[in-house]
């Protein structure tokens, strides 16, 4: 059996189970941003490095929250990337650079710089009309970090920010990584070991701007007709330039923080090099989608930084024109802006005048998050110390003291290294949602009166307060004992939801293990279990930044489970249960092992690993010569535990019917229950309720080969009971076996009529024990073709008629109450059990033909989940001039 096999038949069987859904959306799986949802959505704030967190269901932060700027609505940054020879881009941009002129006398263009002298008279002659002189590396590598020699990747980069420094009155702010429109070249060991350091002059940037950001469909706010092309094909989705490109976001038009000292201003697709790989340079379709991203970027109040290049892509009359469109279209509603300009804006408007960067380049500790659960971004600052709530119905911002302390504030005092230690392993604060109204809550220090010890505080009534019900929070008792040598007041924990029930737990690194405490019945408990292995929150060295442990929803059943690697050794755990925690393990060896998951971490430093795609990626030095520049490894993969590898040769593990029902997502409006799990039940693909409320239940156990392997009938039906009537059958019986790859099962009066081909058998239980007791076949003739494609349905009609699917096998079939046959070739068809009448109809279907409330008829194949069925046969007969197929 391959795995597309065994996949075929999970499809099969859920197909089966799920027959009365009216849908079900399969493009929502794993959406890497519902990791940011319910109990989880503060955790960004406590992860190691992640450029790629934000995207549809992660807060806002509209322009009107930091643009400071009555009427401006949507944000324009045009940065021209690659420039060495200031001649030749004065020629490309000059066009550009008068239109923006015309509308407020600036020349808002930011250029990402490689190589410049920075006494260049032109290079100054733009900066005076309003250009910046941005950082893309002293020698444009592709990838950035190569050959194995991580030090010349921070070289090119630190030499370039030094250089954009020397021009004189330059404000270089902002980074841009080459190639980062084509291939996977940006990598979080980048912003985790370089970009958030200084360079040996001291100097360091605020932004970047790397990311690439695509508007899809499945954003409601979005004009559905705008998202794709008139041949169907997604808009912005086609520019994607291979199927393993990894740098990009989704539906997230807005700066976001990376990392705590870093602002991502995310790049909209396309990219003029995108548009020209696609469709041929300087084609009008690019500026035609170009325009739709911006009326886009201004539905989601957001920001569009268009990435360019004067090497023949797209023309510069292009560019003018999209400029045009902008001015004529949004007049102020839309600003354009230099990198600068917008990162001294959002400190002015959105961050108190307070950096994300202290002018040491250490990290002003601002968070980001939303308090009141409105969908837009608050702030919580130390300096000066207030909450700020964004009020989206006055568009103003309200605030309320912060009462405690933020940052690394430790760490400042001892003064070592402080710049090696990622943002997030020393901090004093750690931001959760905690208790039955999901309130924000966190774990840190007053800010007046230390010596109290750690607090927990609630935002609550629109202010923070200290948490009276949670005394027995872990850290109040003792935050400085134990034996970790740690500085001071630095949390030794964060908090998480690990087990999906919409609350955190707290997470505490004690000695080598970190141990779990959750909230039962108003106490913090030790839930007693803990991470695996000894992996560690942090890494044992303080001034490090990464140990190389992930929280990442392995199997989507809405709990943590755990990736963990480092340079010596790896592990995969899935969450069991809140009662074992991570008992399930995936895999786990030393760095040579075969099946070993590439390094989370090394030598207790970010290593390029990133969740996306329902893969892990690693990026960086030692990966250039892998294919997409990548190490990477998929769930399915990771799912496959070493044991089961071996017994299985290589088949996913199933999940338990819990972790199944977690997973399985509804449009709103509907619920999903288990009534039913094995063992009372097996290999289910098809279903029907009796009168008397018990579940009959066609099971395909014999799919594919047969229940030898050589084709031996194997297939049954059951029926289940609840006999004490608790809504869960309890209860199994087998009614009929040895059934041929039984597809359909339908209760009609006192008989049950099952389709396993090449039959449709009607079958009676006389005295009740719940085994039938005659089967007779009542059509026989369904041709038995592939297993995937035989009769199936018995779909009850208004007309009183049952349907079935001709499943593409077709036949010649006959009634062996009537003795009438007839060919069922590219047709659907009726039968009625009654009388042995039949007939085919309009469609011919896979699987599972279904009807809605006005006997309008659906069906479908493996590729086409939904025909509908406009005209039925029988209309259609009537007229004997129409040639219908
Ligand atoms: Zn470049």
């Amino acid at each position: 059996m391959t795995i597309a096999d065994f996949q075929c038949k999970l499809r099969y069987g859920w197909i089966g189970l799920l027959g009365l859904l009216a849908w079900l959306d399969s493009s929502q799986a794993q959406d890497p941003l519902d990791r940011h949802t319910a109990g989880n959505r503060l955790t960004y704030l406590d992860e190691p490095c992640d450029p790629y967190y934000v995207g549809q269901s992660f807060p806002k932060l509209i322009t009107p929250q930091w643009v400071g700027e009555q009427g401006v609505e949507a944000v324009v940054t045009l940065a021209i990337d690659d420039m060495r020879d200031p001649a030749h881009y004065e020629a490309y941009l000059r066009p550009i650079l008068d239109r923006l002129k015309e509308i407020d006398g600036r020349a808002a263009v930011s250029i990402m710089t490689n190589q410049v002298d920075p006494n260049d008279e032109q290079v100054s002659r733009w900066i005076r009309e309003g250009v910046t002189i941005d950082v893309h590396t002293i020698d444009h590598p592709c990838p950035c970090l190569q050959d194995s020699n991580f030090e010349q990747s921070r070289k090119t980069y630190n030499d370039c920010v030094d250089l954009m420094f020397e021009i004189p009155d330059n404000r270089p702010t902002t980074f841009r990584m080459p190639c980062c429109d084509s291939l996977n070249t940006p990598s979080p060991r980048f912003w985790s070991e370089i970009f958030n350091r200084k360079t040996a002059n001291g100097h360091f940037l605020h932004g970047d701007s790397s990311v690439f950001q695509v508007f899809t469909p499945d954003d409601p706010e979005l004009p559905a007709d705008s998202l794709r092309n008139e041949d169907g094909r997604l808009r912005f989705d086609k520019y994607i330039p291979f199927p393993s490109f990894a740098n990009t976001i989704r539906n997230y038009p807005y700066p976001y923080v990376i990392d705590g000292v870093c602002w991502e201003f995310p790049c909209m697709v396309p990219s003029d090099w995108q548009a020209q790989s696609l469709h041929q340079p300087n084609n009008p379709l690019t500026v035609e989608d170009m325009k739709v991203a911006l009326d886009l970027t201004v539905v989601k109040k957001g920001m569009m930084n268009l990435v360019f290049h004067p090497h023949g892509w797209i023309r510069n009359d292009q560019m003018v024109e999209l400029i045009d469109y902008a001015v004529e279209k949004y007049g102020k509603k839309v600003k354009f802006l230099t990198f600068a300009e917008v990162t001294e804006r959002l400190n002015q408007n959105l961050l108190s005048g307070t950096p994300l960067r202290d002018e040491q380049g250490r990290e002003n500790p601002n968070r980001l998050l939303d308090l009141n659960e409105d969908g837009y971004l608050d702030v919580v600052q130390a300096e000066p110390p207030v909450t700020r709530i964004w009020n989206a119905t006055d568009q103003t911002w309200m605030e309320t003291p912060t009462p405690f302390q933020l940052g690394r504030a430790m760490l400042k005092k001892t003064a070592m290294n402080w710049e090696y230690s990622s943002s997030y392993v020393n901090r004093v604060d750690r931001f959760g949602v905690v208790g039955p109204d999901h309130d924000v809550v966190v774990s840190s220090l007053s800010r007046t009166d230390p010596s109290v010890g750690r607090q927990l505080y609630r935002f609550q009534d629109s202010q923070w307060q200290i948490d009276a019900t949670l005394q027995s929070f872990p850290l109040t008792k003792s935050s400085t004992k134990g034996d970790e040598v740690l500085p001071g007041p630095i949390a030794r924990g964060i908090f998480r939801d690990v087990d999906g029930d919409g609350q955190c737990e707290w997470l505490q690194q004690e000695k080598q293990t970190v141990v779990v405490y959750g909230v039962r019945e108003h106490q913090w408990k030790d839930l007693g279990y803990a991470i695996p292995d000894a992996w560690r929150l942090f890494p044992s060295d303080w001034r490090l930044t990464d140990s190389g442990l992930r929280f990442i929803d392995l199997n989507q059943d809405g709990q943590e489970d755990v990736v963990a690697s480092d340079g010596s050794r790896f592990g995969a755990w899935l969450f069991d249960s809140p009662e074992t925690g991570w008992a399930r393990l995936l895999r786990k060896g030393q760095r040579s092992d075969e099946g070993a998951i590439p390094p989370v971490a090394r030598g207790g430093r970010n290593n390029g690993a990133w969740f996306q795609k329902d893969t892990l990626w690693v990026q960086n030095e030692d990966t250039a010569r892998l294919p997409d520049l990548v190490d990477r490894v998929t769930f399915s993969d990771l799912l496959v535990s070493q044991d089961t590898e071996k017994k299985n040769q290589g088949l996913p593990l199933p999940r338990d019917s819990e972790a199944g029902l977690k997973s399985i997502r509804v449009a709103l409006g509907f619920e999903v229950e288990l009534v039913a799990a094995d063992p009372l039940i097996a290999d289910p693909v098809a279903f029907d309720w009796g009168p008397d409320g018990r579940l009959w239940v066609a099971e395909m156990s014999d799919y594919p080969l047969g229940v030898d392997g050589q084709g031996q009938p194997g297939g049954r039906v059951r029926v289940l009971k609840d006999t004490d009537g608790d809504g869960q059958y309890d209860h199994s019986t087998i009614f009929a076996d040895n059934l041929p790859y039984p597809t359909g099962v339908k209760v009609w009066r006192d008989r049950i009529l099952i389709s396993t081909a090449p039959d449709l058998l009607v079958a009676k239980d006389a005295d009740g024990d719940g085994r039938a007791d005659s089967i007779e076949p009542l059509f026989r003739g369904f041709a038995e073709g592939n297993q995937q494609h035989r009769v199936n349905g018995l779909r009850y009609g208004l007309d009183h008629r049952l349907y079935l699917a001709n499943g593409d096998s077709g036949g010649h079939v006959t009634s062996t109450v009537t003795g009438e046959s007839m060919g069922i070739g590219g047709r659907d068809l009726w039968v009625h059990p009654d009388t042995g009448a039949m007939g085919t109809t309009s469609g011919q279907t896979q699987f599972g033909r279904n009807r809605d409330d006005w006997q309008h008829w659906f069906g479908g194949n493996n590729s086409n989940p939904m025909w509908h069925y406009v005209i039925e046969d029988h209309y259609l007969a009537r007229n004997p001039h129409v040639n219908y197929p």
